[in-house]
């Protein structure tokens, strides 16, 4: 089973896809990770990403769309895969149809985690992870059960993404209204469009996209 994650900056895309992998197997492939790594490695690629991520804007569409045609065909994402973070344009969106369907492949949910974008500058602005295991964690709704630990490694190094300052997150939300909200109704008109509760419990948010999985 294939399925994108839609939704702002903030929305939970990264942590429930975590989760989905874990629980149904599927390969998280998150387009923001493979471009910090991407970054922290010096690469081509990587040095004409890093400041425009820094500003909060989109990467140009040409690097994304091979990046992602490659990386579904790798072996680990046959059995199935989440994407994360793509597409962020119609464009993207467009090539990643023609991608699948060169593959005999097809999308079987898009889910927006619906969400009320206002509330994403603060939910962002918390946040930080560990690391070395990648564990995610928020200042307030979800902090680590000893301050500065990772409650999963026991990792004592965390860190903040340089592109969760306010001033970043509000271009970064910009962005995701003016280019990423029109694959709402690109997928709409496909009939693979559904919505979820994204301002839910997280554990809610879970068992909802579960449902819509098992559903399938
Ligand atoms: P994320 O971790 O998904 O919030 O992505 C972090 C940053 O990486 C974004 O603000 C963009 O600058 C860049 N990025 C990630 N995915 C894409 C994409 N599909 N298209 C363009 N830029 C992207």
């Amino acid at each position: 089973m294939n399925v994108v994650l839609v939704g702002p900056p903030g929305a939970g895309k990264g942590t429930q896809a975590q989760r989905l992998q874990e629980t149904y197997g599927l390969r998280h492939l998150s387009t923001g990770d493979m471009l910090r790594a991407e970054v922290a490695g010096g690469t081509a690629i990587g040095k004409q990403a890093k400041a425009i991520m820094e500003r909060g804007e989109l990467v140009p569409d040409a690097i994304l769309i091979n990046m992602i045609a490659e990386r579904i065909g790798q072996p680990d994402a046959a059995k199935g895969f989440l994407l994360d973070g793509f597409p962020r344009t119609v464009a993207q969106a467009e090539a990643l149809d023609t991608t699948l369907s060169a593959r005999k492949q097809r999308l079987d949910h898009v889910i927006q985690l619906v969400v009320d974008n206002d509330a994403m500058v603060e939910r962002i602005s918390g946040r930080f992870s560990c690391k070395k295991c990648g564990a995610g964690y928020h200042d307030s709704f979800r902090p680590t059960k000893k301050a500065g630990v990772c409650d999963a490694c026991g990792s004592t190094e965390m860190v903040r993404r340089p592109d969760d300052k306010p001033e970043t997150v509000r271009t970064r939300l910009a962005a995701y209204d003016k280019q990423t909200a029109p694959l709402l109704p690109y997928y709409r008109r496909q009939g693979v469009l559904r919505e979820v509760d994204g301002m839910a419990p997280i554990d809610t948010v879970a068992r909802l996209l579960g449902n819509l999985i098992d559903a399938a």
